[in-house]
């Protein structure tokens, strides 16, 4: 099922993300954990892309696995960053023969190397050179698009950053899922704003349930997001416990997501980290909320 569809109808949906193995060790691991996900039934499921491609093989595999056997709608990334067109094409030919309709299309994390390099020559500079090169190939895909309600952390104003994702979304995004956040009230902000600068799909949030304090820090870094004093208190209090952090990490995120419901979200993605326990928990947390629906 294409997630225009999906987004469009007036229902609550909980979706949840999952990334796919680092090795081939890992693979049997990471795919039991990803049907322990599946098997509850969300509605989509993402698989990201490996940071510069690495594990991009992976990424086919494990969505592949979620549409065939559980019947999951899935949302499989692909980065273009460090690719040459001709990878790209690749890639698109494989998602379109695995039977994978819905591709989150993302420029990728720079690696300091390519920070200071000059980017003239490169293939692909931002994701909307990606979301161009997919709707040119042909494929009928329906495209989502990363947006940042904190500003990414390369963009000087939130103006600029605005104005880039306005490019993306009319270059054939369907739909953006945001960056982790642990403030809603900077999700309400951003989409007034992005609304009055004429970005009408719908916009997923995406929320991070923070369950082990490790977790914290490097969360923080990778998405530049501030962390309210409340959800500081908690890690202050619980963070040595992992047990009280568990529950508590559970706990802020479902009241992320009840508030999101409570002021007309209809769609929130969990980035569940392949942890089955806590995305089924969150999911109970909220499972008469979302039968009652809109
Ligand atoms: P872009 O849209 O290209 O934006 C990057 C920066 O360039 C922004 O500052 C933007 O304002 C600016 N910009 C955009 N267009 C232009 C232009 N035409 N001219 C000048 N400046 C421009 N990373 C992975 O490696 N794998 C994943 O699976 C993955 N999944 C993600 C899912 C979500 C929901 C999010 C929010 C992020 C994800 N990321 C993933 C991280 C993402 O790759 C990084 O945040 C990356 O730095 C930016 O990607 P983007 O697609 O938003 O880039």
């Amino acid at each position: 099922m294409k997630l225009s569809e999906l987004l469009q109808k007036d229902e609550l949906h909980l979706s949840f993300e999952v990334f796919p193995p680092k090795t081939d060790t890992a693979f049997a691991s990471v795919k039991a954990a990803v049907e322990e996900i599946a098997e509850l039934h969300p509605s989509f499921m993402s698989v990201t892309y490996g940071a510069g491609g690495g594990t991009s093989r992976y990424t086919l595999d494990i969505a592949k696995n979620i549409k065939e056997q559980h019947g999951v709608p899935t949302l499989a990334h692909l980065t273009c960053v460090s690719s040459t067109k001709e990878t790209v094409r690749e890639k698109i030919a494989q998602i379109k023969e695995a039977g994978i309709e819905n591709v989150m299309a993302l420029r990728g994390d720079l690696t300091p190397e390519m920070e200071g390099a000059d980017r003239c020559g490169w293939a692909y500079r931002h994701a909307v050179d990606l979301i161009r090169d997919i709707r040119a190939s042909g494929a009928d895909f329906c495209i989502g698009g990363a947006c940042y309600p904190e500003v990414h952390p390369e963009s000087t104003t939130q103006a600029e950053d605005i104005r880039y994702l306005k490019e993306k979304v009319d270059a054939g995004c369907s739909f953006l899922t945001t960056q982790m956040f642990f403030d809603n009230n900077l999700l309400y902000n951003f989409l007034y704003k992005i609304r009055e600068a004429g970005i009408t799909v719908p916009v997923i949030p995406g929320i991070m349930p923070i369950t082990n304090a490790n977790q914290v820090a490097r969360a923080i870094k990778l998405s530049g997001s501030f962390m309210p004093r409340r959800f500081a208190s908690l890690v202050d209090k619980f963070g040595s416990d992992p047990n009280a952090m568990k529950q508590a990490g559970i706990a802020y995120a479902t009241d992320q997501i009840i508030d999101l419901f409570a002021n007309g979200i209809k769609n929130v993605h969990v980035y569940s980290m392949n942890k089955p326990d806590v995305a089924a928990k969150i999911q109970d947390n909220v499972s008469a909320i979302i039968k009652k629906g809109i």
